[in-house]
C-alpha cells in the first residue's frame, strides 16, 4: 500500500491550534531547548537587503480550503492524479508564524534534545528505528515566499544536526523561499490525502513510499523542502496528488528545485544525495544522507 506522499504532509496549519500560535510551548530562538538543551546562535554574514528579489508581484491568496479537503481515494487509500487547481498552480503563499520570527534578519538556528511537547506532537513511539536521544529539535531561520524571515522548526537525526543547519544557513543567505517548516505530526500521517500540504520536513517515522521498509525520514537522515512545488515523481503518480503542475520541471517558478540550483548545491556541500537525480523516479523535493 502506498501510505503516503514523501512529504506526509496534507495540513497546512498547525494542527489542533486553528492558527493559534504555539510559541509558548515551543523555544526559540536563543532559548533553550529545555533540560539539557545547547542553544546556539549562528550570525549569518548576510545582512538584509532593501528588497527582496521575485516579491514585487502580489502574492496569492492562500484559499480557505487549504489543507480541508480530503481527495477522493480507491480501496487502497490511494488517491488517482488530480489536476491542480488554479490558486496552487503558482504557489507562493504568505507564512503563518507558529514561532516567533527573528528580528534582526540574520540566520539564527538552535539545537536541543527532542522531549516534551515537540516530542509530544511528532510521530516518534517505541517501534520507530531511531531512539529518541538520537534525534534532536531544531530551530531555523528561513525566508518565505513574503520576503520576510521566519523561524521554523525540524527534528533530526543527532549526527546530521551541523549538515542540516550548515544547507539552512546557506538557503536562508540565499533567500530561498520557503512556505512551511514545522514538525509533521501523527494525525496528518494517519489522515486520508489531501494533496495539497507544502511543509518542510524531516523526520517522520513511516515506511518509504510503495515500499515496507522505513523511510530514511524514520532515522531522521532525509528532508524535503517544500514538497508541493518539488514533488515526488513516478509514472503517473505525483505526490502531493494536487501538485501535478509542478511534475513539469521546465518550468521554473519559485521555490522549484533544479540541478545545481543554491538548494542542490547547499546538499552537495554536506555530501547529502538528491532525489531530483535519481533515474527510476524523481523525488524533486528529497534530500538524504545516504542519498535513498
Ligand atoms: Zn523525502
Amino acid at each position: 500500500m502506498l501510505v503516503a506522499a514523501c512529504s506526509s504532509s496534507g495540513l497546512s496549519t498547525a494542527p489542533g491550534t486553528s492558527g493559534a500560535p504555539i510559541t509558548a510551548t515551543v523555544p526559540g530562538p536563543g532559548q533553550s531547548g529545555g533540560v539539557g538543551g545547547s542553544a546556539t546562535t549562528l550570525p549569518g554574514a548576510a545582512t538584509a537587503p532593501e528588497q527582496t528579489p521575485g516579491t514585487n508581484a502580489p502574492l496569492p491568496t492562500r484559499p480557505p480550503w487549504l489543507g480541508q479537503r480530503t481527495l477522493p481515494t480507491d480501496s487502497d487509500g490511494d488517491a488517482p492524479p488530480q489536476t491542480t487547481p488554479p490558486e496552487l498552480a503558482d504557489r507562493r503563499f504568505a507564512t503563518v508564524d507558529l514561532l516567533a520570527p527573528p528580528t534582526d534578519g540574520q540566520f539564527q538556528a538552535t539545537v536541543g534534545p527532542l522531549e516534551g511537547d515537540p516530542l509530544r506532537r511528532s510521530t516518534w513511539s517505541e517501534g520507530c528505528p531511531v531512539e529518541v536521544v538520537d534525534l534532536r529539535y531544531l530551530t531555523l531561520g528561513f525566508w518565505g515566499f513574503d520576503g520576510l524571515p521566519h523561524t521554523g522548526e525540524m527534528i533530526v537525526n543527532v549526527g546530521v544536526t551541523d549538515d542540516v543547519v550548515a544547507v539552512f544557513q546557506t538557503l536562508f543567505e540565499a533567500r530561498y523561499p520557503i512556505e512551511e517548516m514545522r514538525i509533521t505530526t501523527q494525525a496528518e500521517v494517519d489522515a486520508p490525502p489531501i494533496g495539497d500540504g507544502n511543509n518542510t520536513s524531516a523526520f517522520v517515522c513511516r515506511a518509504a513510499v510503495g515500499s515496507s521498509r522505513f523511510s530514511e525520514h524514520a532515522y531522521g537522515l532525509a528532508v524535503d523542502i517544500n514538497p508541493f512545488i518539488n514533488p515526488y515523481v513516478k509514472g503517473d503518480v505525483v505526490l502531493p496528488e494536487l501538485a501535478t503542475v509542478y511534475a513539469d520541471r521546465e518550468n521554473v517558478r519559485p521555490g522549484m528545485i533544479v540541478d545545481d540550483d543554491e538548494v542542490v548545491a547547499a546538499f552537495d556541500a554536506v555530501g547529502w544525495g538528491w532525489g531530483g537525480r535519481w533515474r527510476s523516479l524523481k523525488d524533486y523535493q528529497h534530500f538524504a544522507l545516504n542519498d535513498r
